[in-house]
């Protein structure tokens, strides 16, 4: 193992750094706190990632005629890809329910609409 002031290698039976007199017995726990830390640091990160990415795909989707399907699977995969990485957080885990109850809505309208125009054929202006 390594001092994690100086980064000497060290014996684990030693009780201090022989370079710089660091103790080596109650840093584990330090250590520990350092990666807990980062771990959160860096969900801190992809969650403003996944979440711009969605937000991005989505202001595609409502404001450019053109591209609406890749549009659409940016927010699908950043959102899904966000939650399948990070179950527990709750804005991702907010927006990705979100997400999937309008999906079914616009599924339910879309069929309720297909529907509605076979019934009138000679009217149906909607598919496509
Ligand atoms: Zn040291």
């Amino acid at each position: 193992m390594y001092c994690i002031n100086c980064n000497n290698k060290v014996d684990e039976k030693w009780k201090y750094c022989i370079k710089c007199g660091k103790s080596l017995i109650n840093d584990n726990s330090t250590i520990d706190e350092i990666k807990v830390e980062e771990i959160k640091d860096k969900e801190k990160k992809d969650t403003i990632l996944y979440i711009s990415l969605f937000f991005i795909g989505l202001g595609g989707l409502i404001f450019l005629d053109n591209f609406k399907g890749i549009f659409f699977l940016l927010s699908l995969v950043s959102i899904v890809t966000g939650y399948v990485k990070y179950p527990k957080n709750k804005i991702i885990k907010i927006i990705f329910w979100i997400f999937v109850i309008l999906f079914i809505l616009f599924i339910i309208f879309a069929v309720v609409a297909i529907i509605a125009c076979i019934r009138e054929l000679p009217n149906c202006t909607n598919i496509g």
